[in-house]
């Protein structure tokens, strides 16, 4: 049962209940018409009495009529389903109406007390195998004493007749009913499914190799809304796999280049002997090259470490002026070469909670980036202010820019653009993405504005440490 199908399950529990609700029903109403049946009999025989014990009186109890003429006062009584007898006080028959074929029915014990008690008894009697017969021996009185017992009695044949026609038609009408419904239930339960199948074949279909499939559906219910959810995730599931693979083309892309620069170099310089100073140019371009390809790979561990959640970022009081002053100093000699310089502008006295040495690469990243980026004899300007509850830090230069279409992708893995890899061939594109990891592991925000050619302000907001 665990493992039938939902379809199969579902028709069982309708047709195990509905059988369960066609046995009670059947039982409840073979119980209703049984009584109803044997009421109806009671009653029958309650007003023959009656009309027969008014007769008897109405001769003043005797001699006793001959039960022709009773008949003919009481067309009712003669009725051929129904027999009398009258008893005397003392339990003998002193007459009997001629249906009476079969056998003699004496008085019972019982029905004998309780006429002597002036009450009426019903009983049912069976003869070994025959048809059940239902008597009422009811008292005539004359004051106290007890004159004569009168008793009718009817076989209960047409009542039997009745009910076994009744459990007959249940037992062939219940389970026709029960197999009809499983049936109905079956359909039903199928056509409700289907939807199920086709979403079942659908989600088949696709695989991690082709995930633009989609589930169609237009269904506005319940089976719609599930396939609109799967859809949902599967363009999530379909984002995050090009994601990954976007990630790894790029890193090795990122990874080849230092690699093949390394290794023509190399080749070049071993094609004949060369001096001294020509082997050590070729070992200092090794060199950096083999510099840019490890802090790829240092970035790319710090950004997988990030995903994982292993990189630990400290929670504690930070005085983001001092930090923003020294890197101001750092970037002064990142500077010089290009006789780029970095100023500082309104920087308020702000604390903020977190890491330190995370914040401090955080700024250092920014402003590499605006020195990196800035012309000759630029400036970078470095700010601290407070808005509201948030210290907001920006790293302002007036380099290349950035374009409009480019910004969004800036903080990807990797993106760098067109007018940055002119501009600089070092570089790995991952320096973005390691900020904006940062300042949202300190609950903050990173954003940038730039105009193409004129300049970019990278701005973070960060919670300020409220006063305890
Ligand atoms: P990169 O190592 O290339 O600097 P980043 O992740 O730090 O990598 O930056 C990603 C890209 O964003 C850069 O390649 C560049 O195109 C752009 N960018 C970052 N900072 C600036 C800036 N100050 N001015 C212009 N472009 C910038």
């Amino acid at each position: 049962m665990r493992n039938a199908s939902i379809r199969v399950r579902l028709t069982i529990w309708y047709g195990g209940g509905l059988a369960l609700i066609m046995i009670i029903f059947a039982g409840a109403l073979y119980l209703v018409m049984s009584r109803a049946l044997e009421n109806q009999i009671d009653r029958s025989l309650d007003e023959a009495a009656v009309a027969a014990a008014r007769s008897l009186e109405e001769h003043r109890f005797g001699p006793f009529l001959l039960l022709d003429d009773l008949a003919q006062a009481f067309p009712e009584l003669a009725l051929i389903d129904k027999f009398f007898q009258i008893f005397a006080p003392q339990g003998q028959v002193t007459l009997q109406s001629a249906n009476i074929k079969t056998r003699d029915i004496p008085l019972s014990q019982t029905a004998l007390e309780s006429a002597l008690q002036g009450r009426a008894t019903f009983e049912t009697v069976r003869f070994h195998d025959e048809i059940p017969i239902r008597l009422l021996s009811y008292p005539i009185r004359h004051g106290e004493t007890l004159v004569n017992i009168l008793r009718v009695g009817t076989s209960l044949s047409p009542m039997e007749e009745m009910l076994s026609r009744l459990v007959f038609f249940l037992l062939i009408g219940s389970p026709l009913a029960v197999a009809v419904s499983v049936l109905g239930g079956w359909f039903l339960a199928s056509r409700a499914l289907k939807p199920v199948d086709s979403i079942t074949l659908a989600a088949q279909r696709i695989t991690a190799e082709d995930l633009t499939q989609r589930i169609h559906t237009t269904a506005p219910d319940e089976i719609g809304r599930l396939a609109s959810t799967l859809n949902d995730m599967i363009a999530r599931l379909e984002t995050s796999i090009r994601q990954i693979r976007q990630f790894s083309a790029d890193a090795s892309h990122e990874l080849r280049t230092p690699l093949t620069i390394t290794k023509g170099e190399t080749e070049l310089a071993l094609r004949k002997p060369r001096s001294p100073d020509v082997y050590r140019e070729v070992l200092e371009s090794n060199l950096e090259e083999i510099d840019r390809m490890s802090r790829i790979v240092e970035e790319l561990l710090f950004l997988s470490r990030a995903d994982l959640g292993q990189v630990k970022v400290a929670s504690l009081p930070v005085q983001l002026d001092t930090l923003v002053q020294e890197v101001q100093m750092q970037a002064m000699m990142l500077g010089k070469d290009r006789a780029v310089e970095t100023i500082l502008e309104h920087v308020e006295p702000l604390q903020v909670v977190g890491d330190e040495w995370r914040l401090r690469e955080l700024i250092l990243n920014l402003v590499d980036n605006a020195v990196k980026y800035s012309s000759r004899q630029g400036t970078v300007a470095l700010s601290l202010t407070k808005t509201h509850d948030t210290a907001e830090l920006a790293v302002k230069d007036d380099g290349i820019g950035i374009a409009p279409e480019e910004q969004p992708f800036i903080f990807d893995r990797f993106y760098r653009t067109d007018a940055a890899r002119s501009h600089v061939q070092h570089g790995t594109g991952l320096g973005l993405s390691i900020c904006k990891w940062i300042a949202e592991s300190h609950h903050g925000t990173i954003e940038v504005t730039s105009t193409f050619g004129e300049g970019s302000c990278f701005t973070v907001s960060l919670p300020l440490l409220s006063p305890a």
